[in-house]
């Protein structure tokens, strides 16, 4: 297995098994509170135990974080609720770690992965999803030379998920509107509690508001809270979209985990239901969703700490195509019973969940697996060009100022 290259100093099996045993030497971890428990899992280095020491990891291969996992659950340990703190965990914390400075690394990361704080990402507006680099958001700057200050940021964001419940929120702006579109743009982490943020629900598909609008009006940014060089926000962007697409498509999943666990059960309880033609369909999936499962393991074993490349592209093409398929397969299974739809109520939902609720919900939710985090024909273009080496497609755009573009 590859040593992370990022680790400062690396770790084996038996010193995880170690750090984990004197983790909970120190009291039942099912018994106080959870908040204090996690601080402490932080702090022995056992939340991402490939990040470097200090900052909640051991620098030690990405696979062995499953030993500490499985050990803590059999005890009953609290864990952090990823589905709540998916953008964190998935998105901010290996960019801030790639990308932030020594003093971003500490004030950020420890909050972010006990999910005392939750993050979201201000990155598509109303006219730019696919083509991200046409964001008209603005920061401009306060003072000039030694006299400059503040950053302070107006536009509009969309689809942002998990917005109302974020106290934090990456977010990509246009700093420098006479440059082409992909080098005026700064990343910065917005705090989603300064008055000028304002968050609107936006209702989808499921009945729910899981993502929201997002208005900034004269939101004050301090230059500290800027993440990478003024005009590199598109390259610091690129790290957050290629882990986004690991994250979302690359997660870690026992065998019938995710989409094919409810048909594979649904398929097994109720045998009533079943048809040759279903059969095949179903054993096909199930195959399929394994092999995604695998590969997905394999490319998290490869990845150097905040770097994936477009091998996760591949990944979260899968991930949506076989949801959709799965989701439908169950639906047709149940019947008219899967057209049943238990809950339309408009609720803003704590955590961004793709399997919960029922045949109906899956099927909804899995239709947003194939726009969310790029879109399906837009990770088929990334794998043609830096995979496939095929030829890119034209862009008589990227040499010109962006103020000039045609709107
Ligand atoms: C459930 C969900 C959650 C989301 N959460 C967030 C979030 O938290 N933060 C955030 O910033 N964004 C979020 N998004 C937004 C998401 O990233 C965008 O919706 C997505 O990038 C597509 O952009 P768009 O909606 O503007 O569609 P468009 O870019 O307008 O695309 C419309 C259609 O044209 C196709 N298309 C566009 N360009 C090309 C091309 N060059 N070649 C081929 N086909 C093309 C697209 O594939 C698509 O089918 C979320 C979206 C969903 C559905």
């Amino acid at each position: 297995m590859a040593r992370e290259k990022d680790g400062a100093r690396g770790g084996g099996e038996g010193e995880v098994r170690e750090r984990v045993g004197v983790l909970l030497a120190a009291g039942d971890p099912a018994a106080g509170d959870p908040l204090d428990f996690l601080r402490a899992q932080f702090d022995a280095g056992l939340a991402w135990v490939h990040f470097p020491v200090g900052l909640g990891g051991l620098g030690a291969p990405r696979a062995l974080q499953a030993v500490v996992d499985a050990e803590l659950a059999a005890v009953g340990a609290p864990d952090n609720d990823p589905r709540r703190i998916g953008i964190g965990l998935g998105m901010a914390a290996p960019t801030i770690l790639r990308y932030g400075t020594d003093e971003q690394k500490r004030r950020f990361l420890r909050p972010l992965w006990t999910g005392e704080e939750v993050w979201c990402q201000l990155f598509s507006e109303p006219g730019a999803g696919s083509d991200l680099a046409g964001l008209r958001t603005r920061a401009v700057r306060e003072g000039t030379g030694g006299d400059a200050g503040d950053w302070i940021v107006d536009g509009q964001k969309v689809w942002t998920s998990s917005a109302h419940n974020a106290r934090w929120a990456i977010l990509i702006a246009r700093t420098d509107p006479d440059l082409p579109k992909h080098q005026g743009i700064t990343y910065f982490v917005c705090d989603m509690t300064d008055p000028g943020v304002e968050v609107r629900p936006l209702r989808q598909i499921t009945g729910e508001a899981e993502f929201n609008e997002v208005f900034l009006t004269g939101v004050r940014i301090p230059d500290a809270h800027r993440l990478g060089a003024v005009g590199d926000g598109w390259r610091v962007a690129q790290a957050t979209l290629m882990n986004e697409r690991v994250a979302i498509g690359g997660r870690p999943l026992p065998r019938e985990g995710g989409m094919i666990g409810p048909a594979a059960a649904v398929w097994r309880a109720r045998p009533e239901l079943r048809t040759p033609e279903l059969h095949d369909r179903l054993l096909g999936l199930w195959v399929e969703s394994e092999v995604a499962r695998l590969s997905a393991e394999r490319v998290r074993q490869q990845l150097a700490v905040g770097a994936p490349g477009p091998e996760g592209s591949g990944l979260k093409l899968a991930f949506a195509g076989l949801n959709q398929r799965i989701s439908g397969l169950e639906v047709e299974l149940l019947g008219e019973e899967g057209l049943r739809y238990g809950d339309w109520t408009m609720v803003r939902p704590q955590s961004v969940d793709f399997y919960g609720r029922d045949a109906g919900y899956r099927y909804l939710r899995a239709k947003g697996n194939s726009i969310e985090g790029g879109t399906s024909e837009i990770l088929r273009n990334i794998i043609a060009e830096r995979v496939l080496a095929l030829p890119a497609e034209p862009r008589t755009d990227k040499d010109v100022a962006w103020k000039d573009l045609p709107r």
